[in-house]
């Protein structure tokens, strides 16, 4: 066990700087103190991190520390950091860590007895969650789904049983069939889509998911983030609208008819005739 104070002393840290999502101005006076004390600023994005200081009228050494170099570029900044260098890292939005890379730097200064301390800021997840209204005593971050059908339909089904509000991020080039996914596995719930939080275009799109499901794809672009209810202890009979969402989603992925209602039947545990019924009324000429 270690135990340390983390402004005492003179021991290397480093400063984990969570950056705005969108409007500039949520950068911190403090933000600004403590890179202003940098010797280097390692970024996931040099570039776009350059134009964040370069607005802030600072100027200072990049270390680029992306996902693909994260563990030769932990190395550097950990020997700059043990000579007695001063050095932050931060991602391009938000914290970094959370859906972003800094986990693997993180790690590496602490098996090297180094400190870290954080510059709080904005996230999308929890303004998300403050603006939706919906439970937030308790709540999952999942992040993003897995990208691959089957994975992404496997955590969505583990997730249908949690009772904590759930929070998503998700890209306008996936949102359409996540969406169709989330309402065909976790049903008829209320859901909240926020999307370009704290910019000119913030919009919350409030209903339940198959509602949401329904919206035209082309009208949901820019970065979001997707809140849905928890479980309900009140038993919900699966509707003919989530089988026939779930009928979409299997189609949308290229599978026959056939194989679409044998794969939704044995997910759903309704029988094949009923799945079959909703086929041919929603989508056969
Ligand atoms: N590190 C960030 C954080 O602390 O929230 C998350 C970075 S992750 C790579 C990017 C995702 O965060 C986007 O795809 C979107 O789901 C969400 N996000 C980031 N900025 C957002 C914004 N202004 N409005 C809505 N969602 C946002």
């Amino acid at each position: 066990m270690k135990r340390e104070l983390n402004f005492e002393g003179s021991s290397p840290l480093l400063y984990l700087i969570a950056t705005p999502i969108g409007n500039l101005k949520e950068v911190s006076p403090r933000a600004i103190e403590v890179i202003s004390e940098m010797d280097f600023v390692a970024a996931e994005d040099t570039r776009n991190s350059g134009k964040l200081l370069s607005l802030l009228g600072i100027k200072k050494p990049f270390i680029s520390c992306h996902e693909h170099n994260e563990e030769e570029a932990s190395e550097k900044i950990v020997k700059l950091l043990l000579e007695g260098k001063k050095v932050c890292y931060m991602s391009d939005a938000g914290y970094p860590t959370v859906s972003d890379p800094g986990v693997r730097l993180v790690r590496k200064c602490l098996e090297n007895d180094i400190k870290i301390s954080v510059v709080s800021g904005p996230s999308a997840a929890i303004n998300a969650l403050a603006c939706s209204g919906l439970d937030s005593t308790h709540f999952y971050f999942q992040g993003f789904l897995p990208p691959k059908e089957q994975e992404r339909n496997r955590v969505l089904n583990d997730l249908a049983k949690r009772e904590e509000t759930l929070i998503f991020y998700e890209s306008p080039h996936r949102i359409a069939l996540t969406l169709i996914a989330m309402a065909a596995t976790l049903g008829n719930r209320k859901a909240v889509l926020a999307r370009e939080l704290t910019k000119t275009h913030e919009e919350f799109v409030r209903g339940t998911l198959p509602e949401l499901a329904a919206l035209d794809p082309a009208s949901l672009l820019g970065e979001m983030v997707i809140v849905v209810e928890g479980k309900t202890n009140s038993p919900t009979e699966i509707t003919d609208d989530q089988i026939a969402l779930a009928l979409r989603d299997e189609l949308e992925w290229g599978r026959t008819s056939k194989e679409a209602i044998a794969s939704v039947a044995k997910n759903s545990g309704v029988p094949k005739n009923r799945v079959y019924a909703i086929y041919l009324s929603n989508f056969k000429e």
